[in-house]
């Protein structure tokens, strides 16, 4: 069976992604490496809906607390806020691929593939140019198991977030609440319940 090493940013876009690497002949460990995510609490309630998914789901995950570092974060999009979500993918992939090398897997993979709000061909072309010969990038759209993943997440009472995920995306989130329905920076477009 190959192994895969997966990056996971959250518990919701975990589930179908899991499930359907593990129906394709993946034994699959999961990384969560998110210094995305601010603040800290609500990066810790994304890592704990991450891990209460793999617990469910029997697969382990790798989890970077300690890399967890928004100042170096920060350092990749400043002063390039408006591509700040390529910069967010790369680091979050090149991670992921570093490990999976390192780690002797087969393959990796990214539950950003699920999401419908990400850039998701940004995402996948990343991860092609990431990827060795040992060790390739998995790809797959995971978005066409987007319904099953929401109601499944709702079911298992699972925490789903209200925002992508950077100090950016949530003042924007909080700004269209002020200021109405008007986009106001490059993230993918307000949710009021879930933002997978
Ligand atoms: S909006 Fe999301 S993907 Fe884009 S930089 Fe922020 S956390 Fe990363």
């Amino acid at each position: 069976m190959k192994r895969l090493l997966l990056h996971i940013c959250c518990g919701p876009c975990a589930i179908t992604t899991l499930t359907t690497l593990r129906d394709q002949g993946f034994a699959v460990t999961g990384l969560f490496y998110n210094p995305n995510i601010h603040p800290l609490t609500e990066y810790a309630r994304r890592r704990d809906g991450c891990l209460e998914v793999a617990g469910r789901l029997g697969v382990q995950v790798i989890v970077k607390d300690d890399e967890y570092d928004p100042k170096v974060w920060f350092r990749d999009v400043a002063q390039r806020e408006t591509n700040r979500c390529f910069h967010c993918y790369a680091r979050r992939l090149e991670r992921t691929a570093a490990i999976a090398r390192k780690g002797g897997f087969d393959g990796f993979s990214t539950t950003l593939l699920y999401s419908r709000h990400q850039k998701h061909e940004v995402i996948a072309g990343l991860g092609r140019d990431m990827a060795t010969k040992a060790t390739p990038f998995v790809y797959h759209d995971f978005r066409q198991g987007w319904s099953e993943g929401i109601e499944t997440s709702k079911a298992w009472g699972v925490y789903r977030q209200q925002y992508c995920g950077c100090l950016y995306s949530e003042n924007e989130r909080y700004a269209r609440l002020l200021n109405g329905p008007k986009q106001t920076a490059n993230s993918a477009r307000p949710e009021t319940e879930g933002r997978e």
